[in-house]
C-alpha cells in the first residue's frame, strides 16, 4: 500500500510486466515499420518513462519528440484540453505514432489527433500504455494498447497524482 497525499494506492501492475509488454507491442512496430523511421511522439507529462522504455525496446530507427497538452487537474478530468504545445517537428509526409501513458475519456487523445492531422503525416497511430475501455467517450482507433484497465484512477511509472507518484516504477490503484 502506498500513500500519495491524502490517498491511499494498491500495487496494480509491476514494472516487470509494463517492460515486457511494452516489449511484446515494440516487436510489432519494429515488423510493422521496418523499412521506415517513424517520429514517436510522446504526450507530456505522463508518457516520458512509457517512451523511453518503448524506444529501448525497439530495434528499428526512430525520430522522439513530445508534445505537451493538459486536461486533468488531480482525480477529475475537466474536459478541457488546452492547446498543443511543443511540437516542432515538421511532421508532414512522415509516419507519426503518438505515445500516451493513458486513454480515459478519450478527449486529449482526439484532440492532438485531429491537430496532427492538419500537418499531414503520411500515417498517424495511437500507442498507449493503458486505456480504460468503460470511460471511453469517444470514437478513437487504439493501435497498441499495453493493458485495458478497469475505470479507477491510477499512479506511478510517470502517472501523477497531484504531482506526485510518478517516479514509482510499478503502477499502483486508488484504494476504493
Ligand atoms: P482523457 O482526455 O482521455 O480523459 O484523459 C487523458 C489524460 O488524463 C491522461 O493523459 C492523463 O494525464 C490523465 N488521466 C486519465 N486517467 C488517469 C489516471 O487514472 N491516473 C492519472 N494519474 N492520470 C489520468
Amino acid at each position: 500500500m502506498k500513500k500519495i497525499k491524502d490517498k491511499y494506492f494498491e500495487p496494480f501492475i509491476s514494472h516487470q510486466k509494463i517492460l515486457h509488454r511494452i516489449g511484446e507491442l515494440a516487436a510489432e512496430i519494429d515488423k510493422k515499420y521496418a523499412q521506415q523511421t517513424p517520429i514517436l511522439l510522446g504526450v507530456l507529462n505522463g508518457s516520458f518513462r512509457v517512451l523511453a522504455d518503448l524506444v529501448t525496446a525497439l530495434t528499428i530507427p526512430v525520430e522522439v519528440s513530445f508534445l505537451r497538452v493538459s486536461s486533468y487537474e488531480a482525480l477529475q478530468t475537466t474536459g478541457q484540453v488546452k492547446e498543443i504545445l511543443g511540437l516542432e517537428e515538421d511532421i508532414q509526409s512522415r509516419p507519426v505514432i503518438i505515445v500516451e501513458d493513458i486513454v480515459d475519456t478519450g478527449t486529449t487523445l482526439l484532440q492532438v489527433r485531429e491537430q496532427l492531422l492538419r500537418a499531414q503525416p503520411a500515417s498517424l497511430e495511437v500507442f498507449t500504455l493503458l486505456h480504460k475501455p468503460e470511460a471511453l467517450q469517444k470514437e478513437l482507433t487504439l493501435d497498441y494498447v499495453g493493458f485495458n484497465i478497469p475505470n479507477a484512477f491510477v499512479v506511478g511509472y510517470g502517472l501523477d497524482y497531484d504531482g506526485l507518484g510518478r517516479s514509482l516504477n510499478d503502477l499502483f490503484i486508488l484504494k476504493a
